[in-house]
């Protein structure tokens, strides 16, 4: 028999789950489909989280060792990596717990199992033991999420070679790894483990890391790496890569260098997951990267049927995927939430750190040609003297009259919360002036936004004699 919804959300992660909630809170019947066991997606159970966890521990490993001449300091041999991710389950059941009382409050039917188009408005739902149920409602929302890409050319077993989803299910800490990539997630698990002590060497065809950020903070991020002891391996393309079956995993670049290491992460970016979801039974299909396009509301090229997350691609950002679920929830119930904005923060939880919004010197400068740039380095702020947090920097992207601020990035500790600053600042269209007349606690990393816009004030060409 066929069951009847006004809302079927496919997948549980934060763009299904906001999704999900959202049209439950205005009455609607809701039914929420997953094919794992537990909720929450890639977020909670791949990424954000757990990665987020091991850096915790990361930090503190790193800053008990640069305090080595108050306390004797050296990690366990052999250490298991579960050991450094220790409160993760706790994290996680909490999380779980949070999430299936949320989904019950708002009497929405989580129902496990592969969603699977039959026409555009009805869905096949296969249980683990082919069990099968059919249910249709009026709207749907596609929030089925990515995995990651697997090249050809990287056998990835698990074992010896991982991807970012497995990279953490390791049993202990390796004495080297190689991490293929050099975007956000190789970036992040570069520094971490290297913080651990282990020997990292990165390998991306690109000159440097992070292509989308600026080189200053980039240079910046590969010199902390280094300093490190980890290898920037740049401008190399990967042409194999296996395992020796005896004690290394060896990769030979098209220079003829061969990097050995005991264990490899390949962090080559994600695919959209629409490989179960037979969408061209709803007369969908995906575009040329493999993503399901949407318009500016979020709608599909299917009247009925909304998507969101990273199964429509970038920003790929948990963050963003929470704000789309909502979005797309409240467009195709005709609840008018106006566009969303695209002052998107994007947070980098490497060691250390990074982040930025709005526009980056490079991409200001195509736009605009003439604009003022305004730096602080954590040195000279007296928080970063007193915290040890010396190495860090932070930019504002002015217009050229030195007025408006078009973007703000920052590399060291604290870049993550600092950026909302300046994304308050771009979202009221502030004059970069208020992060001088503004008192901010003292002494605080965020004195760094005053430190820069005095720079920027000061290169203003009708400099008032009142700074
Ligand atoms: C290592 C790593 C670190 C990250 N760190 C951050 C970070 O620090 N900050 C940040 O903002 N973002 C981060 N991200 C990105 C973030 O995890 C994703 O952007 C976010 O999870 C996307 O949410 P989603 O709801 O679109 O998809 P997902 O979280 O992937 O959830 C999709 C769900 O759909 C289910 N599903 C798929 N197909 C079907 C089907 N046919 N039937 C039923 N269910 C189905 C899946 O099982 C899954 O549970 C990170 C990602 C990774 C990999």
């Amino acid at each position: 028999m066929r069951e009847v919804f006004d809302m079927i959300v496919v997948g549980s992660g934060p763009a299904g789950q906001k999704a999900a909630v959202q049209a439950a809170k205005v009455g609607k019947k809701v039914a929420l489909i997953e094919r794992s066991r537990d909720l929450g997606g890639s977020c909670v159970h791949h990424g954000t989280i757990p990665s987020k966890t091991l850096r915790e521990n990361a930090l503190r490993v790193r800053n008990m060792r640069m305090n080595a001449e108050l306390a004797q300091f050296k990690l366990a041999e052999d250490l298991e990596l579960a050991t450094l991710i220790n409160r993760l389950e706790e994290v996680l059941a909490e999380h779980d717990n949070y999430m299936r009382r949320q989904i019950e409050r708002n009497q929405i039917e989580l129902i496990h199992g592969r969603a699977q188009f039959m026409s555009e408005k009805v869905l096949q739902v296969i249980g683990v033991k082919n069990t099968r149920r059919e249910l249709q409602a009026e709207h749907i929302i596609l929030a089925t999420g990515s995995t990651p890409r697997k090249p050809d050319n990287i056998p990835i077993d698990h074992e010896n070679i991982f991807d970012s989803d497995s990279i953490l299910s390791m049993l202990y800490l390796p004495k080297s790894l190689t991490v293929l990539g050099g975007g956000v997630i190789a970036s992040e698990y570069a520094s971490i483990f290297q913080a651990l002590g282990v020997k990292v060497t990165m390998i991306d065809k690109y000159p440097q890391p992070l292509g989308f950020l600026d080189s200053d903070l980039t240079e910046h991020f590969v010199r902390a790496f280094e300093s490190m002891g980890g290898v920037w391996k740049g401008n190399a393309t990967v042409l194999s890569c296996e395992w020796n079956n005896v004690d290394a995993v060896v990769v030979t670049c098209d220079d003829g260098s061969e990097v050995r290491s005991e264990k490899l992460l390949c962090a080559a970016g994600r695919i959209a997951n629409v490989g179960d979801l037979n969408i061209e039974a709803a007369g969908l299909q995906v575009n040329e990267q493999g993503l399901i396009s949407v318009d500016e509301n979020l709608k599909t090229d299917v009247e009925n049927i909304f998507a969101a997350g990273d199964v429509i691609g970038p920003p790929s950002l948990a963050s963003a995927s929470m704000e789309q679920g909502r979005r797309a929830s409240c467009n195709a119930l005709g609840i008018q939430l106006g566009k969303m904005s695209n002052t998107i923060p994007s947070g980098i939880y490497s060691i250390p750190e990074l982040s930025a919004v709005g526009l980056s010197e490079t991409q200001a400068r195509k736009k605009f040609g003439d604009i003022l740039v305004g730096r602080a380095n954590f040195d000279e702020i007296a928080r970063g003297q007193i915290s040890g947090i010396q190495n860090g920097m932070l930019k504002i992207i002015c217009d050229a009259e030195g007025r408006k601020v078009l973007g703000v990035m920052i590399v060291g500790e604290g870049a993550t919360e600092l950026v909302h600053i300046g994304q308050m600042a771009l979202l009221s269209n502030a004059d970069v002036d208020i992060f001088v007349e503004s008192i901010f606690n003292f002494p605080t990393l965020a004195e760094a936004y005053r430190v820069a816009a005095l720079e920027i004030i000061g290169k203003r060409s009708q400099f008032s004699e009142a700074y």
